[in-house]
Protein backbone atom coordinates (compact mmCIF):
# COMPACT_ATOMS: atom_id res chain seq x y z
CA UNK A 1 0.00 0.00 0.00
CA UNK A 2 1.66 3.50 -0.76
CA UNK A 3 2.18 5.48 1.89
CA UNK A 4 3.95 9.29 1.76
CA UNK A 5 7.36 7.66 -0.03
CA UNK A 6 5.87 5.95 -2.97
CA UNK A 7 3.51 8.72 -3.22
CA UNK A 8 6.38 10.92 -3.33
CA UNK A 9 8.20 8.84 -5.79
CA UNK A 10 5.08 8.14 -8.13
CA UNK A 11 4.76 12.18 -8.08
CA UNK A 12 8.24 12.73 -8.96
CA UNK A 13 8.26 10.35 -12.16
CA UNK A 14 5.15 11.66 -13.31
CA UNK A 15 6.80 15.11 -12.85
CA UNK A 16 9.48 13.62 -15.04
CA UNK A 17 7.06 12.86 -17.96
CA UNK A 18 4.06 15.21 -17.54
CA UNK A 19 5.39 18.69 -16.28
CA UNK A 20 4.60 21.56 -19.56
CA UNK A 21 2.84 19.04 -21.65
CA UNK A 22 -0.58 19.57 -23.26
CA UNK A 23 -3.13 16.83 -22.44
CA UNK A 24 -4.47 15.17 -26.16
CA UNK A 25 -6.72 12.19 -25.07
CA UNK A 26 -7.84 11.19 -21.63
CA UNK A 27 -9.82 7.57 -21.99
CA UNK A 28 -11.02 5.80 -18.86
CA UNK A 29 -10.50 1.85 -18.88
CA UNK A 30 -12.80 1.10 -16.08
CA UNK A 31 -16.05 1.63 -14.79
CA UNK A 32 -15.00 2.28 -11.44
CA UNK A 33 -12.66 4.69 -12.48
CA UNK A 34 -15.67 6.82 -14.51
CA UNK A 35 -17.33 7.24 -11.03
CA UNK A 36 -15.01 9.48 -9.74
CA UNK A 37 -13.80 10.42 -13.43
CA UNK A 38 -17.03 11.15 -15.40
CA UNK A 39 -16.92 11.93 -19.14
CA UNK A 40 -17.77 15.61 -18.80
CA UNK A 41 -14.47 16.22 -16.45
CA UNK A 42 -12.40 13.81 -18.76
CA UNK A 43 -13.71 16.40 -21.24
CA UNK A 44 -12.48 19.19 -19.59
CA UNK A 45 -8.98 18.34 -19.26
CA UNK A 46 -8.40 17.70 -22.82
CA UNK A 47 -6.47 20.60 -23.89
CA UNK A 48 -5.13 21.71 -20.97
CA UNK A 49 -1.29 21.93 -19.86
CA UNK A 50 0.21 20.37 -17.12
CA UNK A 51 2.24 22.76 -15.09
CA UNK A 52 2.34 21.62 -11.77
CA UNK A 53 2.58 17.89 -10.37
CA UNK A 54 2.46 17.94 -6.53
CA UNK A 55 1.33 15.21 -3.08
CA UNK A 56 -0.44 16.05 -0.36
CA UNK A 57 -0.61 14.30 2.19
CA UNK A 58 -1.32 10.36 0.09
CA UNK A 59 -2.66 12.16 -2.96
CA UNK A 60 -0.89 13.71 -5.96
CA UNK A 61 -2.35 16.62 -7.33
CA UNK A 62 -1.83 17.65 -10.98
CA UNK A 63 -2.26 21.15 -11.69
CA UNK A 64 -3.61 22.30 -15.24
CA UNK A 65 -3.00 25.90 -17.03
CA UNK A 66 -6.74 26.65 -16.40
CA UNK A 67 -6.09 26.75 -12.78
CA UNK A 68 -7.90 23.20 -12.70
CA UNK A 69 -6.56 20.30 -10.51
CA UNK A 70 -6.61 16.50 -10.96
CA UNK A 71 -6.80 14.99 -8.17
CA UNK A 72 -5.07 11.05 -8.11
CA UNK A 73 -5.41 8.84 -4.79
CA UNK A 74 -3.24 5.18 -5.31
CA UNK A 75 -5.39 3.61 -2.36
CA UNK A 76 -4.59 0.04 -2.07
CA UNK A 77 -2.95 -0.85 -5.32
CA UNK A 78 -2.92 1.92 -7.95
CA UNK A 79 0.47 3.37 -9.83
CA UNK A 80 1.40 5.16 -12.66
CA UNK A 81 2.68 2.90 -15.97
CA UNK A 82 4.63 5.46 -17.66
CA UNK A 83 5.15 4.98 -21.96
CA UNK A 84 4.91 6.25 -25.00
CA UNK A 85 1.82 6.38 -27.64
CA UNK A 86 2.18 2.72 -28.87
CA UNK A 87 3.48 1.04 -26.57
CA UNK A 88 1.13 -2.69 -25.71
CA UNK A 89 -1.39 -1.84 -23.22
CA UNK A 90 0.22 -2.60 -19.31
CA UNK A 91 -1.74 -4.73 -17.33
CA UNK A 92 -4.31 -3.34 -15.03
CA UNK A 93 -4.69 -0.28 -16.94
CA UNK A 94 -8.05 1.96 -15.75
CA UNK A 95 -7.16 5.40 -17.27
CA UNK A 96 -4.87 6.36 -20.02
CA UNK A 97 -3.94 10.09 -20.69
CA UNK A 98 -1.82 10.68 -24.21
CA UNK A 99 0.66 13.80 -24.04
CA UNK A 100 1.28 15.72 -26.64
CA UNK A 101 5.06 15.47 -27.08
CA UNK A 102 4.39 11.18 -27.69
CA UNK A 103 4.32 10.07 -23.71
CA UNK A 104 1.43 7.93 -22.41
CA UNK A 105 0.29 7.79 -18.94
CA UNK A 106 -1.32 4.98 -17.74
CA UNK A 107 -2.83 4.29 -13.91
CA UNK A 108 -2.76 0.54 -13.02
CA UNK A 109 -4.34 -0.59 -10.69
CA UNK A 110 -5.09 -4.42 -10.17
CA UNK A 111 -7.61 -3.65 -7.22
CA UNK A 112 -9.49 -0.78 -9.65
CA UNK A 113 -9.41 1.07 -6.00
CA UNK A 114 -7.38 4.21 -7.23
CA UNK A 115 -9.38 7.79 -7.18
CA UNK A 116 -9.29 10.37 -9.45
CA UNK A 117 -10.90 13.79 -9.46
CA UNK A 118 -11.09 16.87 -11.47
CA UNK A 119 -11.43 20.19 -9.43
CA UNK A 120 -12.34 23.07 -12.05
CA UNK A 121 -10.52 26.42 -10.84
CA UNK A 122 -11.09 27.93 -7.48
CA UNK A 123 -13.10 24.68 -6.28
CA UNK A 124 -10.61 22.29 -4.53
CA UNK A 125 -11.62 21.82 -1.02
CA UNK A 126 -9.12 22.06 1.75
CA UNK A 127 -7.41 18.91 2.74
CA UNK A 128 -8.74 18.49 6.20
CA UNK A 129 -5.22 16.92 5.91
CA UNK A 130 -2.57 17.64 8.94
CA UNK A 131 1.12 18.84 9.14
CA UNK A 132 3.25 17.32 6.07
CA UNK A 133 5.84 15.18 8.45
CA UNK A 134 8.55 15.87 6.17
CA UNK A 135 8.56 20.11 6.24
CA UNK A 136 8.75 22.57 8.87
CA UNK A 137 5.26 23.25 10.18
CA UNK A 138 5.88 19.36 11.26
CA UNK A 139 6.89 20.32 15.11
CA UNK A 140 7.20 18.51 18.33
CA UNK A 141 5.09 20.90 19.51
CA UNK A 142 2.90 20.71 17.10
CA UNK A 143 2.78 17.03 17.34
CA UNK A 144 1.96 16.99 21.02
CA UNK A 145 -0.67 19.35 20.47
CA UNK A 146 -2.39 17.05 17.70
CA UNK A 147 -1.92 14.10 20.21
CA UNK A 148 -2.98 15.59 23.16
CA UNK A 149 -6.58 15.74 23.45
CA UNK A 150 -6.66 12.11 21.56
CA UNK A 151 -7.63 9.05 24.36
CA UNK A 152 -6.99 6.51 21.55
CA UNK A 153 -4.12 4.45 20.93
CA UNK A 154 -0.86 6.09 19.68
CA UNK A 155 -1.21 3.97 16.76
CA UNK A 156 -4.49 4.40 15.61
CA UNK A 157 -3.64 8.38 16.18
CA UNK A 158 -1.13 8.61 13.98
CA UNK A 159 -2.99 6.66 10.91
CA UNK A 160 -5.61 10.05 11.81
CA UNK A 161 -4.31 12.31 8.30
CA UNK A 162 -5.40 14.69 10.37
CA UNK A 163 -2.63 14.38 13.38
CA UNK A 164 0.71 13.98 10.44
CA UNK A 165 -0.36 13.78 6.84
CA UNK A 166 0.81 10.66 4.56
CA UNK A 167 1.37 8.09 7.45
CA UNK A 168 -0.25 4.39 6.80
CA UNK A 169 -0.34 1.28 9.49
CA UNK A 170 3.34 -0.09 7.52
CA UNK A 171 5.21 3.48 8.90
CA UNK A 172 3.06 4.18 11.64
CA UNK A 173 4.13 0.93 13.21
CA UNK A 174 7.94 0.98 11.93
CA UNK A 175 7.84 4.96 13.86
CA UNK A 176 6.53 3.48 17.21
CA UNK A 177 9.02 1.00 17.19
CA UNK A 178 11.54 3.74 16.18
CA UNK A 179 10.37 5.53 19.23
CA UNK A 180 10.45 2.59 21.36
CA UNK A 181 6.53 3.94 21.98
CA UNK A 182 4.19 0.31 22.33
CA UNK A 183 1.50 1.32 19.81
CA UNK A 184 -1.29 0.65 22.29
CA UNK A 185 -0.36 3.56 24.49
CA UNK A 186 -2.78 6.17 24.83
CA UNK A 187 -1.92 8.79 22.20
CA UNK A 188 -2.96 11.77 24.92
CA UNK A 189 -0.76 10.59 27.21
CA UNK A 190 2.66 10.57 26.05
CA UNK A 191 5.32 12.73 27.75
CA UNK A 192 6.76 15.78 26.03
CA UNK A 193 10.08 13.04 25.86
CA UNK A 194 8.16 10.44 24.20
CA UNK A 195 6.53 12.48 21.57
CA UNK A 196 9.87 14.18 20.34
CA UNK A 197 11.30 10.62 20.19
CA UNK A 198 8.13 9.85 17.78
CA UNK A 199 8.43 12.99 16.35
CA UNK A 200 12.12 11.83 15.10
CA UNK A 201 11.10 8.58 14.47
CA UNK A 202 8.72 9.84 12.10
CA UNK A 203 11.05 11.99 10.06
CA UNK A 204 13.81 8.76 9.94
CA UNK A 205 11.49 6.44 8.87
CA UNK A 206 10.11 8.16 5.91
CA UNK A 207 13.40 9.70 4.66
CA UNK A 208 14.93 6.45 5.02
CA UNK A 209 12.06 4.39 2.93
CA UNK A 210 14.39 2.49 0.50
CA UNK A 211 13.40 3.93 -2.99
CA UNK A 212 11.44 1.92 -5.50
CA UNK A 213 10.62 -0.55 -2.95
CA UNK A 214 6.74 -0.31 -3.45
CA UNK A 215 7.62 -1.77 -7.21
CA UNK A 216 9.20 -4.86 -6.09
CA UNK A 217 7.77 -8.06 -6.44
CA UNK A 218 5.70 -9.14 -3.04
CA UNK A 219 8.20 -10.96 -0.71
CA UNK A 220 11.47 -8.84 -1.75
CA UNK A 221 10.48 -5.91 0.13
CA UNK A 222 12.67 -6.11 2.80
CA UNK A 223 13.76 -4.11 5.17
CA UNK A 224 10.83 -3.59 7.82
CA UNK A 225 11.69 -3.21 11.25
CA UNK A 226 8.57 -4.84 12.46
CA UNK A 227 6.42 -4.36 9.80
CA UNK A 228 5.02 -8.14 8.61
CA UNK A 229 7.76 -9.62 10.78
CA UNK A 230 5.64 -11.48 13.40
CA UNK A 231 7.63 -14.48 15.28
CA UNK A 232 10.90 -13.05 14.24
CA UNK A 233 13.74 -11.95 16.10
CA UNK A 234 13.67 -7.85 17.21
CA UNK A 235 17.00 -6.05 15.85
CA UNK A 236 17.56 -4.11 18.65
CA UNK A 237 16.54 -6.96 21.67
CA UNK A 238 16.01 -10.00 20.01
CA UNK A 239 12.74 -10.59 21.24
CA UNK A 240 10.07 -12.23 19.27
CA UNK A 241 7.96 -9.48 17.49
CA UNK A 242 4.69 -9.39 18.36
CA UNK A 243 1.27 -8.62 16.44
CA UNK A 244 -2.28 -7.45 17.64
CA UNK A 245 -5.46 -5.77 15.59
CA UNK A 246 -6.20 -2.57 16.08
CA UNK A 247 -8.82 -0.52 14.55
CA UNK A 248 -9.48 -3.96 12.10
CA UNK A 249 -5.77 -3.93 11.08
CA UNK A 250 -2.37 -5.96 11.86
CA UNK A 251 -0.32 -4.04 14.46
CA UNK A 252 3.66 -5.12 14.33
CA UNK A 253 5.41 -4.03 17.71
CA UNK A 254 8.22 -5.53 19.80
CA UNK A 255 6.78 -6.51 23.52
CA UNK A 256 10.19 -6.17 24.74
CA UNK A 257 11.44 -2.75 23.95
CA UNK A 258 8.28 -0.81 23.18
CA UNK A 259 6.25 0.20 26.31
ZN1 LIG B 1 12.88 -5.33 20.91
Amino acid sequence: MPELPEVEEAATRLRAVALRELITMVQVRHPALARSFPPQAQAAVVGETIVAVTRRGKSQRVGLADGGTLEVHFRLAGDWALGRRGDPEPPHERLRIDLAGGARVSLVDPRALSVVRYFPSGTLPPSGLGPEPLEAEFTVPALQEALRTRRVAVKLALLDQRVVAGVGNIYAAEALWEARIHPGAVAGRLTRARVARLHDAIRTVLQTAPAGRYHAPDGVREGWRVYGRAGAPCGRCGAAIGRMVQGGRSSYYCPTCQR
